[in-house]
């Protein structure tokens, strides 16, 4: 028997990103028999790199080819379990779903160490694995559970019952929502299943770690996400994919991950914006969680006092007019009665004079005295602005001059700390001339406010409190948001200042007045869900306030408008997040907008506004047949995006929209070929990017 006859053919899936038109698998030839789901190392071009051998991947062009052009397998990533079937299919639902290659979902979803060792390295990474995985974990000494509250028992009652439909768990912020979780989870892992847990961000990973940590000692925990080194990723991965870890913690990034004995997923505030990847492949961690349940038929939830509409929908009875999809369980009651801060709307035309020329205090005298009176009660208060720096732009008053980004058609944000100008879009970055570029004017002046600067100005204010600070620009060094979040807790801070990153998860015990200084921007929008960001985001923030009991009924939630009756802020005042929502979801249906239509976003980057717009409309024009034999699907024009330049490449954006979900995903798979034909002639012409975003966030 010659060799030839014993060498197989498999199918293998490589990285090759979107634009290369490769979309399938290619073929190699392999001496040894290989299960899909195996890690090789095949040589593509001149390179050997890691793929995935996946017998039902569609066809690509190699496939055509005659065995004797066929290239062989280099190595086997042996010892590793193959990536089960389950992990397959939600890969090629995500790649088909998202419009991405089968190669590129598959590859950027494996922990990018995997994806650089050869088998050598392999086998000794997977030893010194084994090595850690023999240390013993600390004895179980079972903790004390709290009594759970009657609505946490209800729910609990409910989740108990198999079901198939995924649950949103609608709690008030402090409601006990993550004693729900853990106590499923427990019963998950009594079961002997591993459990799923996702978090929106990688600041909320530490605190929810170590409360699990607590629960279940004995049990083996790990997180996932882009924080971790390489090395701690792939090592996490595998004691999952090897179920060996018990509970694994992570962010969107996680929901791929391969779990053997996998019981129990649960989303985590799942209104979060961060579940949806903003670039490469654009996918909604959060839906594809409820796939991936579906799928394996385990249950799934869904977690948030104000949940994204789209899941407010699913989990409407169709009696209210929703999908009546999800099972909805409501627990409106905080943990021991606690109650929600009492909301001020506090009217900024009545309170703040006409000041010729001057820029406003950034709070009235009203909520200076009510923040005064906390710090003088040893309570603490939080202040939120959500735009950080010292000032957004400068200007000279005598020419004009303005701090633009010479890359971007942005301002650069002035920084005070390291007398910076910066582009908080391209991150370009100067250091703040002493006079006007312009005229030489010396005297140019900051124009609007960040928490750089509220924090100078309340300091200024309030100068027996203790001011503290967190933003982006504050924790960028590694341990500085622990520091500054241990502080806080430590009460070595009096009024805190924060923008959005503040206003989420944390569990801040003396907190009793929070202040929403300039949150009208949101009203005025043009991204349709604007204000749906912003009521959650304001929910969340006064959900920081009176966590415990004790103070709850003295708690307060300020917001500064100059719009004080907008229903939204009405909404607000009572926290009717169902009122909100009808509200919100009548305005969605009227304009033929998600949840009652699917989107779908065709973005291009170009040298010129002209360059990108024309692919754009070479795009529809090429597609238009396929929409007009469909009939409901509805391209709107090519249009610049809000920021239409950013690091001197010009783009722009092409809505997609249709009243049904399959026919747009119809409309985007046969069009993609088209598209890639009209990007290669347009190449030319001066296009630099396209790609397409489903199911897109912001608009
Ligand atoms: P949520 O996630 O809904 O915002 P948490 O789960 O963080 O709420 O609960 C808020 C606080 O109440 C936490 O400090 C938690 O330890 C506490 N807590 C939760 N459930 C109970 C309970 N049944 N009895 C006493 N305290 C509880
Ligand atoms: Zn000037
Ligand atoms: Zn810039």
């Amino acid at each position: 028997m010659t060799t030839e006859a014993v060498r197989q053919r498999v199918r293998v899936v490589v990285e090759a990103p979107q634009h290369s038109g490769l979309w399938g698998a290619l073929d190699y030839l392999s001496e040894v028999a290989l299960l899909p789901g195996e890690l090789v190392r095949v040589p593509l071009g001149r390179r050997v790199v890691t793929g995935v051998v996946w017998d039902d991947a569609p066809q690509g062009e190699a496939s055509l080819w005659a065995q004797a052009d066929l290239k062989e397998v280099a190595e086997v990533l042996s010892g590793l379990p193959p990536l089960p079937r389950t992990w397959r299919q939600l890969v090629a639902f995500a790649a088909a779903y998202y419009q991405r290659s089968l190669g590129e979902m598959a590859l950027m979803v494996l922990p990018p160490e995997l994806r650089q060792l050869d088998a050598l390295q392999w086998q000794r990474r997977r030893k010194r694995l084994d090595k850690a995985l023999l240390e013993p974990l600390p004895a179980a000494t079972p903790p004390t559970l709290p009594e759970l509250t009657e609505q946490q028992a209800q729910a609990l009652d409910a989740l108990a019952q198999p079901g198939d439909q995924p649950c949103l768990l609608w709690g008030s912020t402090g409601s006990g929502k993550t004693e729900v979780y853990l106590r499923q989870t427990q019963r998950a892992l009594d079961e002997g299943r591993q459990v799923l847990i996702m978090v929106p961000e990688i600041n909320l990973t530490p605190q929810l770690e170590a409360r699990v940590a607590e629960r279940f000692i004995g049990r083996r925990i790990v997180s996932l996400h882009s924080a971790l080194t390489p090395a701690q990723r792939l090592r996490h991965w595998l004691m999952a994919h090897l179920g060996q870890a018990d509970v694994i913690l992570g962010t969107r990034l996680s929901v791929f991950t391969p779990l053997p004995r996998l019981g129990l997923i649960v989303v985590d505030e799942e209104h979060d914006p961060s579940y949806k990847q903003q670039d490469g492949a654009r996918y909604s961690a959060r839906d594809l969680a409820v796939y991936r349940a579906r799928l394996e038929k385990v249950p799934v939830i869904l977690g948030s006092a104000t949940p994204s509409l789209e899941s407010w929908f699913n989990a409407l009875p169709v009696s209210e007019g929703g999908a009546g999809r999800y099972q909805r369980l409501a627990m409106p009651a905080r943990v021991g009665d606690g109650v929600m801060p009492r909301v001020r709307v506090l009217d900024l035309s009545k309170v703040l004079k006409p000041t010729m020329g001057q820029e406003p205090p950034p709070v009235a005298q009203e909520l200076l005295h009510a923040i005064e009176e906390r710090t003088a009660r040893g309570e603490q208060s939080l202040v939120l602005l959500n735009r950080r720096g010292y000032a957004p732009v400068l200007h000279c008053s005598d020419c004009g001059w303005k701090s633009g980004c010479p890359h971007c058609s942005a301002w650069r944000v002035f920084h005070k700390q390291d007398r910076t100008l910066r582009c908080h879009h391209c991150g370009f970055t100067e250091r703040v001339p002493r006079a006007c570029p312009d005229c030489g004017n010396t005297d140019i002046q900051p124009v609007g406010r960040g928490t750089e600067r509220l924090e100078e100005q309340l300091a200024a204010a309030m100068p027996n409190a203790r001011i503290g600070r967190i933003d982006a620009d504050v924790t960028r060094l590694k341990g500085a948001l622990e520091a500054q979040l241990a502080s806080v807790h430590a009460g070595e801070i009096d009024v805190l200042v924060g923008t959005q990153m503040v206003a989420k998860g944390h569990d801040f015990r003396r907190i009793t007045l929070v202040a929403a200084v300039n949150p009208d921007a949101a009203l005025f929008a043009s991204d349709f869900r604007a204000a749906e960001r912003q009521f959650s985001l304001l929910l969340q923030a006064a959900g920081r306030a009176g966590r415990d009991a004790e103070a709850a009924g003295r708690s307060e939630m300020w917001v500064q408008t100059w719009h004080p009756t907008h229903p939204l802020y009405q909404s607000l005042r009572a926290y009717d997040y169902p009122a909100f929502a009808a509200k919100q979801l009548e305005e969605r249906q009227m304009a033929g907008l998600p949840p009652y239509a699917s989107l779908a976003m065709l973005r291009a980057e170009g040298k010129t506004q002209e360059a990108a717009q024309a692919f754009l409309k070479d795009a529809a024009e090429a597609a238009k047949p396929l929409a007009d034999a469909l009939g409901c699907v509805t391209l709107y024009p090519a249009v610049p995006t809000p920021v239409q330049r950013v690091a001197n490449i010009e783009r722009a954006q092409m809505m997609i929209e249709s009243p049904n979900r399959a026919a747009l995903q119809r409309f985007l798979t046969d069009s993609q070929p088209l598209w890639l034909d009209t990007a290669h002639k347009n190449r030319r012409n001066g296009l630099v990017r396209w790609a397409v975003d489903v199911d897109p966030l912001s608009i």
